[in-house]
């Protein structure tokens, strides 16, 4: 009988479908480092791992009857596709059934921002509540103001929607800009990065990460912005040089920025930390109950059609 394992509790729905195969799951509130995984995974004929375990060449070449890598997540930058594509293992990913809910949280990292959400809720806990003021927390209307995606993908596609229920203006950047046609249907416009940089109020980054895309908004990009613009970054941490974009907050070079992803996850600088204009999340794009609990099922899909010898679904190699 084909063994399973799962380095981390997903939801049971997708753990139901896997329980025709040896099935056996890290119950523990604890994320395996890279010997513990080995260990836990030995035998193992499919891997369902989350986007914090670390799947490289040497995980890879010590489980020789892995047949399938299948990650909880639509982003596979923390799995070496070419070790696997290598030894004939099949990647798989949950593309799709978390666009929605990250498109939402990404809106809310927007209003937050602009809108000085965490800070007047901080405001009131700590008793500084005086009163209505003309002037107290000002922020910016998002009407008419543009609204400048990096990676219109999934994602970047549902956050346009959402936009322009707000009456936002979009720019968007893609390596290849997408076909008129799309163009027209979701009313966006293509800019080069640095002009999207330069006219945006709000920049929203919906890139994967990348070796191309690692630090794509370097310290020369971010000073492109508008010093009242608003930085989102949903996507990967590392696709923004974090300590540059610590210098232009801490500057006042840029209004805010909003961030459910950080560089070198679960680490997050405490001079990010410290600053008013941030609004930080722990990475919490997917996490609707019913994104998590679909997600769970693709997984289990997944593992299903490679160990019964078909096309999984969601197949990257
Ligand atoms: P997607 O549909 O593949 O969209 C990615 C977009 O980025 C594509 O339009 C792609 O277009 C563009 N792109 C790729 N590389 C680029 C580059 N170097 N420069 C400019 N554009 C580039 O992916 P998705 O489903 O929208 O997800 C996007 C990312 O969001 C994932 O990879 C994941 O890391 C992240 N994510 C985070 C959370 C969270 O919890 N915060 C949840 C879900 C996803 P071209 O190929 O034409 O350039």
């Amino acid at each position: 009988m084909d063994k399973v394992c799962v380095t981390y509790k997903i939801p049971e729905q997708g753990q139901r479908l896997l329980k025709r195969y040896e099935l056996k799951v890290n119950t523990q509130d604890h994320f395996l480092d890279k010997s513990e995984l080995i260990d836990f995974a030995e035998g193992a004929s499919a891997l369902v791992t989350l986007l914090s375990d670390v799947i490289d060449r040497e995980v890879i070449s010590r489980l020789p009857n892995l047949k399938v890598v299948a990650t909880y997540a639509v982003g596979f930058n923390n799995i070496d596709i070419v070790a696997a594509k290598e030894k004939g293992i099949t990647v798989t990913n949950t593309p799709g059934v978390l666009t929605e809910a990250t498109a939402d949280l990404t809106l809310a990292l927007i209003l937050a921002t602009t809108r000085r959400i965490v800070e007047g809720d901080r405001l009131v806990r700590e008793g500084r509540f005086e009163g209505w003021k003309p002037e107290l927390l000002l922020g910016t209307s998002l009407k008419d103001k543009v609204l400048g995606i990096i990676g219109l993908g999934r994602i970047g596609k549902a956050v346009v929607h959402r936009a322009k229920a707000f009456g936002m203006k979009v720019v968007y950047h893609n390596r290849m800009p997408a076909s008129k046609k799309e163009e027209k249907t979701l009313d966006v416009e293509y800019r080069s990065l640095e002009d999207l940089l330069k006219l945006s109020d709000v920049v929203s980054v919906h890139v994967p990460l990348t070796r191309e895309s690692r630090h794509m908004l370097s310290a020369s990009k971010l000073k492109l912005m508008k010093p009242t613009a608003v930085l989102i970054n949903t996507a990967r941490g590392a696709v923004v040089d974090e300590q540059a974009l610590i210098n232009v907050l801490q500057e006042g070079k840029i209004f805010a920025a909003g961030l459910d992803v950080f560089e070198n996850e679960p680490d997050v600088p405490y001079a990010l930390r410290e600053l008013d204009n941030v609004v930080l999340l722990p990475h919490l794009g997917s996490a609707t109950m019913e994104a998590r609990m679909e997600m769970a099922i693709m997984v289990a899909r997944n593992v299903t059609a490679v160990l019964e010898g078909k096309q999984a679904p969601n197949r990257i190699v």
